[in-house]
């Protein structure tokens, strides 16, 4: 995997993670994630994929464009608030190079 493709998918990773913990501690889930958060992932790993920035995408809070419909950036953001900072103490690793990807100055256009 090279520099590029790391990147991406640790994006995806850690999307997926706090999705996950959101999901577990507010809808008990049966298995995996409620339909509501299985669509927010769904969702926000096709804006990854899609994101005009390529391998120089921003973390998305300091994204110049933010891509996500209202909607899903204000369902996004909840999960944000409350798996933002338990990521720190459950997957301090992902946690911090997510945090050292937000440090970079975002770039102005893709
Ligand atoms: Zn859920």
């Amino acid at each position: 995997m090279n520099r590029v493709e790391a990147r991406l998918a640790r994006e995806r990773r850690t999307i997926s993670v706090m999705i996950g913990m959101y999901c577990r501690a507010h809808h008990q889930p049966v298995s995996g994630l409620c339909p509501a958060c299985a669509e927010l992932e769904a969702y926000a790993l096709l804006r990854i994929e899609k994101c005009p920035f390529g391998w120089r995408k921003p973390t998305c809070a300091k994204c110049p464009i933010h891509c996500y419909k209202p909607e899903m950036r204000e369902r996004v953001r909840q999960v944000m608030r409350y798996a933002g900072p338990r990521m720190l103490l459950r997957h301090p690793l992902l946690a911090a190079l997510h945090l050292l990807d937000g440090w970079r100055a975002p770039p102005q256009r893709p």
